[in-house]
């Protein structure tokens, strides 16, 4: 994102809708840290700039993959899919994409407020490939992952982007594995993450699940989210 400082007012409207703080009024001129710019475009869709001073740059790779990861509104080039996840793993009701035996699991990384680099990927897919997990073809994360040792692309490692997704699933018995990798990763990763995991229900305990994760030592917040419309003929 660039902002052509010559016709800027300094009105502000800018600095505050930027979700990662990285524009700030240098001589009453606004100006992007472009360190911490994530290219989400929400400066240029939502500031409503009255003198039409913020313009889209063409980025150059790697800084063009801050895009997809930061942009609500891009498509990630190689997997066609708009967002940072995959909307699947709501709606396993209808695409049963994880089954009875089978657990599916999301980490994301990063916030708004917060944002991350895409190197913190890494502290997670190291360990999760040494376990063994399938990660989800379509998801922007593994699009990034180079090698069966769970490496992501160096060239893209210190790009800073809003959130990324990583997206897998697991024998039903790996669970116990897979939340140590989290308990390790917490003590090093310099960002907030949350974890997701879909369970089908079994023999009709709906506690089932909880109750494992709670018993391995995680406080469980059970969400709910209710995606109308979704089902397929
Ligand atoms: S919204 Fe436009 S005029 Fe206002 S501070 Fe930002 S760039 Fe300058
Ligand atoms: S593109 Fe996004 S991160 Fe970059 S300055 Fe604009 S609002 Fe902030």
């Amino acid at each position: 994102m660039d902002i052509k400082t010559d016709v800027c007012n300094g009105c502000g409207q800018c600095v505050i809708v930027c979700p990662v703080q990285a524009i700030r009024m240098v001589d009453n001129k606004a100006v992007i840290d472009e360190e911490l710019c994530v290219e989400c475009s929400v400066c240029y869709r939502n500031a409503n700039c009255p003198v039409n001073a913020i313009r889209m740059k063409r980025l150059k790779w790697p800084r063009v993959i801050r895009v997809p990861f930061s942009n609500v509104i891009a498509t990630h080039k190689v997997t066609g899919v708009p967002g940072r996840g995959t909307e699947e793993m709501k709606t396993n009701d209808v695409t049963n994409r994880f089954n009875i035996e089978e657990i599916g699991v999301s980490i994301e990384l990063g916030r708004p407020g917060i944002g991350t680099r895409l190197e913190n990927i890494e502290l997670f897919t190291t360990r999760l490939s040494k376990i063994g997990v399938t990660y989800e073809e379509k998801s922007p994360v593994t699009a990034l992952i180079v090698d069966d040792k769970g490496h992501i692309n160096q060239e893209i490692k210190e790009q800073r982007v809003l959130s990324a997704i990583i997206e897998f699933k697991i024998p039903d018995k790996k669970l116990p594995q897979i939340l140590e990798v989290i308990r390790k990763v917490d003590k090093e990763i310099d960002t907030v993450f949350s974890v997701g995991i879909v369970s089908r229900i079994k023999d009709n305990n709906t506690k089932e699940i909880m109750n494992r994760v709670s018993q391995l030592g995680f406080q469980v917040r059970p969400n709910a989210k209710i995606n109308i419309g979704l089902g397929r003929p």
